[in-house]
């Protein structure tokens, strides 16, 4: 029998093409340089790519036309296609907020009550509004929407704001954030038993890269004295390995800290008489 293959969709041209590119690649999965850009083989593992527009996304993975599929929350959420989100990416993180003209006065969610808000994510904007209990209205457009308020269209708007210049050249503020959106892993509800083999292989691979992404290694030289005091600040993968020095009375000791602790750690380690310590990435983590 033909080995079955894992269709992934990603977007054929935008912001998440190449994060979705180094996702797989960072896997070791070998996805030659897009040439036809409809599709692409892996060469080592059983994964297809698609090359998609993101909107279509949520309706290929649904249908099983695509098995797998990676897009922005937003996207998803807006589209309540039936797919299982599988994992959070961690980029293209975004923000879906409401925006009004610069000058307004805005104090909270009451400022909506009988205004008109132009969006393109009418299903996240009306779930948001009926949960905070607002009467507005919904204009439903397809494109540039921050010009909206300026002709007179609507009071205020529903979109994806980064840096906010653009709501800036077109005269308005974000105030209120709708979602916090970043890329997801979405999938098919009925694969095989061998898809789904194949997704947990790709899954095992993707969070060993993303806890290593967060961990790192730290070595340190201490007097043997000290060893015990380190140590309860190093809880590490296991126990920190300790090798003896060469100089009497002094050990190596080797650990993993996480990245976001990693500051505070090392003033501790000081305080308690650590010297000569490196701190290096990890390429993968398996635990
Ligand atoms: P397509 O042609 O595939 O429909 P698009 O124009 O809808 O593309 P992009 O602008 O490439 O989409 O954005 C893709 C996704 O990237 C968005 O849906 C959102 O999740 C995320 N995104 C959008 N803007 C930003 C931003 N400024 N920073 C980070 N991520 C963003
Ligand atoms: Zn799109």
């Amino acid at each position: 029998m033909k080995q079955q293959v894992l269709k992934i969709a990603i977007q054929k041209s935008g912001r998440l093409t190449e994060k979705s590119l180094q996702l797989l690649r960072n896997c070791g999965i070998d996805i030659p340089a897009e040439s036809r850009k409809l599709k692409a083989s892996a060469n080592n593992f059983p994964i297809e790519l698609y090359f998609l527009r993101d909107d279509d996304i949520p309706e290929y993975v649904q249908d099983g036309i695509a098995d797998l599929g990676i897009l922005g929350e937003n996207v998803l959420l807006e589209k309540k296609a039936a797919v299982e989100t599988v994992m959070p990416l961690g980029f293209a993180k975004c923000k879906l907020s409401l925006a009004v003209p610069r000058n307004e006065q805005y104090e909270g969610l009451d400022y909506w009550e009988g205004k008109k808000i132009a969006t393109t994510y009418t299903n996240i904007l009306s779930n948001f509004l009926k949960k905070n209990k607002i009467n507005a209205e919904i204009h439903s457009i397809s494109g540039s929407v921050e010009i909206a308020p300026g002709i007179g269209l609507a009071q205020g708007i529903c979109d994806i704001v980064s840096t906010g210049s653009t709501l800036l050249s077109n005269g308005l503020k974000a105030v209120e954030v709708v979602l916090n959106s970043q890329a997801v892993l979405i999938s098919n509800q009925n694969l095989t038993n061998e898809k789904q083999q194949i997704l947990d292989k790709l899954l095992f691979r993707i969070r060993a890269k993303q806890k290593a992404a967060t961990n790192k290694y730290i070595l340190l030289n201490a007097p043997d004295s000290k060893i015990d005091e380190i140590c309860a600040l190093l809880p590490g993968m296991k126990s920190p390995s300790v090798l003896p020095l060469r100089e009497k009375g002094w050990s190596s000791l080797h650990s993993v800290v996480q990245e976001n602790q990693f500051w505070e750690v090392i003033d501790q380690l000081k305080q308690a008489g650590a010297e000569g310590i490196l701190v290096l990435p990890v390429e993968k983590m398996i635990v």
